[in-house]
């Protein structure tokens, strides 16, 4: 499944989706402009917005997300989470320890209820419903 049929699966689901750059053959795809402009290497490749305005931009509208992708089929996708896709992210670091501060939030409130799915060779992606 490409990074476009996910984009449109999130949007049927309720999910706000937005395109991310994405990286190709090492090297985020932002590094061409950020070589022209001097900016140095890219910090977080292939995890941040393709534009600033992404929270506004973000969208359940199939015809946009399709112009998103259209302009670069490459795009990873992303997800503007809360209240308005009903979904919020707890990101576990178990090398920071993650996993404690986990099993100490289910201890104290009960089990996360969560979802994973692979969508392909290129995404995957792990949501909690927002209540
Ligand atoms: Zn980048």
């Amino acid at each position: 499944m490409s990074c476009l049929a996910a984009a449109l699966l999130y949007a049927k689901r309720g999910f706000r989706a937005f395109p991310l750059h994405s990286v190709q053959q090492g090297a985020c795809t932002c590094q061409e402009w950020r070589d022209r402009n001097a900016k140095g290497l890219c910090p977080t490749p292939g995890k941040h917005p393709r534009f600033n305005n992404w929270q506004e931009r973000a969208t359940c509208d199939a015809l946009a997300i399709e112009q998103f992708w259209r302009s670069d089929k490459r795009s990873n996708v992303g997800i503007a989470t809360g209240a308005d896709s009903r979904v919020f992210v707890l990101d576990v670091d178990p090398k920071n320890g993650g996993q404690e501060s986990i099993d100490t939030l289910v201890l104290k409130h009960g089990r996360i209820r969560s979802e994973e799915r692979r969508v392909g060779k290129e995404c995957r992606s792990r949501w909690s419903p927002y209540h």
